[in-house]
């Protein structure tokens, strides 16, 4: 094979080549989600679970700092499946959802004989406390036979205190 004949191969096959890979780059390009792209691998150290609560509108964040093996959002997406991706940098994600009800931070005491029952307003029972109903006036009394609602735990600690101490 003559020199020239071999360089002329050389540079056909070039050309064929790189048309080939320039048109298969427009004809397929590569999409993907903004979201596969991302690369969280070896940095994240912190998920972060946001739940607003639509009865009071109050926020409660719950941190996972532990087991985190996620390399992208998406498997981070589909690992926790009913929460949304709100946000992320480097090292954090952000993920929310919203929920039908009151925050943890409500309660509702009410005086029935001789006890007073504390339910957050999700219904849970949290505390019993036996009463004797010579301590209260009669204003209290009548008060806390309706019920009275205690917001934030700062008023429930101290309104448990009142009668347990
Ligand atoms: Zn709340």
């Amino acid at each position: 094979m003559k020199k020239t004949k071999i360089i002329s191969l050389i540079i056909t096959s070039f050309i064929i080549g790189g048309g080939i890979g320039f048109f298969s780059g427009k004809l397929f390009p590569k999409i993907l989600p903004a979201e596969q792209k991302v690369q969280i691998n070896e940095n994240v150290t912190t998920l972060k679970f946001a739940t607003l609560h639509t009865l009071c509108m109050h926020e409660t964040v719950y941190t996972e700092t532990e087991h985190l093996f996620f390399n992208d959002l998406k498997q981070i997406k589909e690992a926790f499946p009913s929460w949304k991706i709100k946000d992320f940098s480097n090292d954090t994600v952000l993920l929310g959802k919203q929920t039908h009800d009151y925050c943890p931070d409500h309660y509702f005491a009410k005086l029935e004989e001789n006890k007073i029952t504390v339910q957050n307003l999700n219904g849970l029972k949290l505390s019993d406390i036996d009463v004797s109903l010579y301590d209260f006036s009669e204003e209290e009394f009548k008060k806390l036979s309706l019920g009275i609602y205690l917001n934030g735990k700062d008023e429930y600690t101290a309104f448990i205190e009142d009668f347990t101490s």
